[in-house]
Parts: C-alpha cells; sequence; structure tokens
C-alpha cells in the first residue's frame, strides 16, 4: 500500500505563506499531477512529501506510516528532477547502481535489476558512457532508471522534462506514462503545462497560491471546472 496522505500541510518562507493547509490523499496505483502556475508551490509540496525540506504543521503519511520524522532515504520513494542531478563523474551503469549500493543491495541482484532497468527505459548500448556525453532525453532516461531501480513505494517527478524540446517532450511523455503502466506503482508528477497533466495523469490536482483549487480526473477538471481559475488554467470551453 502506497498511498501518500497529506494532513493540513503548511509551509511558509520566512514570513510568506507558500502553502496554506493542503488536504491530499494520493491513491495507491495513481498518476496524480499536480498542476499549477509557476511559484504556486508545486514543487516545494513535492520536496516536503521527499522529506527534502520540513513542513511547519501537518501530518504526511505513506502507506500506513506517518513519516514526518523520517530522513527522505528511510522514506522508501523515489525523486526525478527537472535537471536530471546525475553525477557527472560517473558512467550511465554506475549512476544508477548508486543508490543501490547505499541501500546494501548484494552485488549479484544489483546487476540483474541494472539490466532490467536499462531494457525497460532503452539504455542497454549506453551504460558506459558519462552524462555529458548523452542527449538530454537519454539523460532523462538514466534520472528514470535510476529511481525505478531501487523500486521504491512511489515517485516523484518535478517537470522532469521541461528542458527537453517539444518534440522529445511528446515522446517522454508517452514513455513514462507506459512506465507508469508496467510498474503499477504510484507517480506523484508536477508539472505548470495543462496538456502534459492532461494527457498522462488518472487524476489532477490544480493548486494556486499554495492551495488547492481543484482535484478529480482529467474529465471531470476539463468538463466541470469549478472555478474561474481552472476554467482559464485549463481552457476549459465557457
Ligand atoms: P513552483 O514549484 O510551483 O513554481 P515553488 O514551490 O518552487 O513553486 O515556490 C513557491 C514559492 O515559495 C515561491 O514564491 C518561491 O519563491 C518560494 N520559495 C521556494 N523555496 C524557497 C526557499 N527555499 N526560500 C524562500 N522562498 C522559497
Ligand atoms: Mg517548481
Amino acid at each position: 500500500m502506497s498511498r501518500i496522505i497529506l494532513q493540513d500541510i503548511k509551509k511558509s518562507f520566512k514570513k510568506t505563506a507558500v502553502l496554506h493547509g493542503i488536504d491530499l490523499e494520493i491513491q495507491d496505483g495513481s498518476f496524480t499531477v499536480l498542476l499549477g502556475p509557476s511559484g504556486c508551490g508545486k514543487s516545494t509540496l513535492l520536496r516536503i512529501i521527499a522529506g527534502l525540506e520540513k513542513q511547519d504543521a501537518g501530518r504526511l503519511i505513506i502507506g500506513n506510516e506517518d513519516v514526518s520524522g523520517l530522513e527522505p532515504q528511510d522514506r522508501d520513494i523515489a525523486m526525478v528532477f527537472q535537471n536530471y542531478a546525475l553525477y557527472p563523474h560517473m558512467n550511465v551503469r554506475k549512476n544508477i547502481e548508486y543508490g543501490l549500493k547505499a541501500k546494501r543491495v548484494p552485488k549479484e541482484e544489483r546487476q540483474q535489476r541494472i539490466d532490467s532497468v536499462v531494457k525497460l527505459v532503452q539504455l542497454e548500448d549506453q551504460l558506459d558512457k558519462l552524462p555529458a556525453q548523452m542527449s538530454g532525453g537519454q539523460r532523462q532516461r538514466v534520472a528514470l532508471a535510476r529511481a525505478i531501480v531501487k523500486r521504491p513505494r512511489a515517485f516523484l517527478m518535478d517537470e522532469p522534462l521541461s528542458n527537453l524540446d517539444a518534440k522529445l517532450r511528446s515522446q517522454m511523455r508517452v514513455e513514462i506514462a507506459s512506465l507508469h503502466k508496467h510498474l503499477g506503482t504510484t507517480f506523484l508528477y508536477v508539472t505548470h503545462d495543462q496538456v502534459e497533466a492532461m494527457s498522462m495523469g488518472t487524476h489532477i490536482v490544480v493548486l494556486n497560491g499554495g492551495s488547492i483549487m481543484q482535484q478529480g480526473t482529467p474529465r471531470e477538471i476539463y468538463t466541470n471546472p469549478q472555478n474561474l481559475f481552472v476554467a482559464q488554467f485549463i481552457g476549459s470551453p465557457p
């Protein structure tokens, strides 16, 4: 069970409130998209779930466990960043393997997991390359492989495609959606792009100014926006 429950999560930086008490239940196995304009608090919320940032108030439950007091590496979730955050001096194999060594997965099992994940993201013939020798799309696949190989109970992705050109972006949308189908794990995917949200999400949460404006299936959000902000942001018919 890997649902994620947020109860009244609040966060301020200095005196500026960035999250105003977020209540949200992310269903086990869903592809939930957190959608909203730049600066609305998406990354902050994701970083709180990952444990990279501490909430000022509120509860955070993953599975059946309150994880608020746990370090990032003890939460059993993986994060994929916009800038890939690969180790520049390590080749692809070492980048993918690094997190497994940290988790003390035995060598033979590391090998098996790496073999299977590189097939999944089509990097079989790239294992000896350094990140600098690869294209943006390939680097993003390495970042995905590095997350998948850890077999986390949930994936958090923060605008992972925003550094790619339009053609590659639409191709990677399809690849990430099919990875979700294949793995069946909970994905929480942040974007400011409504087309991306609509085409990938099973569930969409619209955030603005640190509050949830609406949530539902893409169809519900599109056909029945509950306020002017959502209607305008999604571009629903009047
Ligand atoms: P989004 O990801 O939706 O663009 P963020 O969560 O990155 O939004 O930021 C929300 C707000 O919080 C912004 O106004 C941003 O400037 C502010 N903010 C984010 N992180 C910090 C930080 N570490 N210190 C101060 N302000 C921050
Ligand atoms: Mg952000």
